[in-house]
């Protein structure tokens, strides 16, 4: 098989993980390798800053002895398999990077035979990049369940940034559907690749997935789940997948049945809210119940909390004016930044960024509501 086969074997594999801000494959590329147009593996992800970036996506081998009952890659379906050779892997990953078609790496793998065996050749891929192919920039390993405690420290050390994919936040539905995973040795290897982090004098970057709409886990769970680790320095992010079916399996929805995608884009929502804007997730909902899907959580909370509202934007803190539906935190900063130096105008609020179709509503300057005309322009 040629290395371009196993790309569009593993790169194609890797697309179901979504702990790496993946967006989906990235459309015309400005570059082409051996003449072809469409590159497996590479995807846009978001950047912290909000840039956009092709990012090479990648498994080192789909062969896999688990059977997640939710995997393209399990055990018990026929599909192509294959792996690469660690430095294989590594060259061709510097090789897209050197031709400009991709800014980062991140690489996975599923699991062949041992967890630990698995994981060094992964660790081994990162040594060869960073060692001997001198690369320098974005880097992103998957923590496989069940791998020691070295390997763990091994990763942290080579990586800008490594993930532990919980699945399930309920040990129940892990258990149901990942036999051979764990959620406490999960949780273990995020506390292990913080603590490793931190004795490195680094900030630890750390993410997951959870699968969204395969069991019975409500929004609340999720929420409380993200914001505990959250509070805990565990976690960077949480990213939310909502499930496509890819296998026929009785546990799951069936092949065709849509995937939560409306549902996904709330729970980010919501997340931003914990994560950006000083929420708590009982704030945003109660225990077994999912975010409304026809308003942003934002704008529900607003809605049912008519006594905090309207904000003065001439006196309130920033915390209050986070709380405010169109108003984000780089926003709110420009409006007391504004407010130092000038007296605030409809017109100013605009140019701060203010979306005044959805704040006029919940603000005020001086004490007054402004006209809701005002959105109109
Ligand atoms: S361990 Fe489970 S989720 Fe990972 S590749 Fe194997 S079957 Fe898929």
């Amino acid at each position: 098989m040629t290395l371009w086969e196993k790309l569009e074997i593993l790169g194609a594999a890797a697309s179901y993980d979504h702990s790496c801000t993946g967006t989906g494959l990235a459309p015309d590329l400005p570059f082409t390798l051996e003449g072809r147009r469409h590159l497996p593996g590479i995807y846009l992800a978001h950047t912290s800053l909000g840039r956009r970036i092709p990012l090479l996506k990648v498994l080192l081998t789909n062969r896999c002895r688990l059977d997640c009952a939710y995997c393209v890659n399990r055990a018990s379906n026929r599909v192509p398999r294959t792996a690469f050779e660690p430095r294989e892997l590594a060259e061709v990953a510097r090789e897209l990077f050197r031709r400009g078609l991709v800014q980062g790496i991140f690489l996975s793998a599923a699991i062949q035979g041992c967890p630990d065996d698995t994981m060094e050749r992964l660790v081994e891929t990162a040594r060869i990049l960073r060692r001997d192919l001198s690369f320098r920039h974005y880097l992103h390993l998957k923590i496989l369940p069940g791998v020691s405690p070295e390997l763990v420290r091994e990763a942290v050390r080579l990586a800008t940034r490594v993930s532990v994919n919980l699945e399930f936040v309920k040990r129940r539905s892990l258990h149901r559907l990942a036999p051979g995973k764990e959620k406490g040795g999960l949780i273990r290897a995020l506390a292990q690749a913080r603590e490793f982090a931190l004795e490195e004098g680094r900030i630890p970057s750390l993410t997951t997935q959870v699968i969204v709409g395969a069991t019975p886990e409500t929004d609340y769970d999720l929420l409380r789940t993200a914001q505990n680790l959250y509070r805990q320095g565990l976690l960077k992010r949480m990213y939310f997948s909502a499930y496509i079916p890819a296998n026929r399996d009785p546990r799951l929805p069936p092949p065709g049945a849509p995937p939560p995608l409306l549902r996904e884009r709330r729970l980010y929502q919501a997340d931003y809210l914990l994560r950006l804007y000083g929420f708590d997730y009982r704030e945003l909902l109660e225990p077994g119940k999912n975010l409304p899907l026809d308003r942003d959580p934002k704008l529900v909370w607003a809605e049912r909390h008519p006594e905090f509202f309207p904000v003065d934007l001439l006196r309130a803190s920033y915390e209050e004016i986070l709380r405010v539906p169109g108003i984000g935190p780089r926003t709110a900063r420009r409006i007391l930044e504004a407010r130092r130096r000038t007296v605030l105008t409809p017109e100013g609020l605009r140019r701060a960024g203010v979306q005044l179709s959805r704040a006029l509503p919940f603000i005020a300057l001086g004490g007054r509501y402004l006209p809701r005309q005002l959105s109109l322009f």
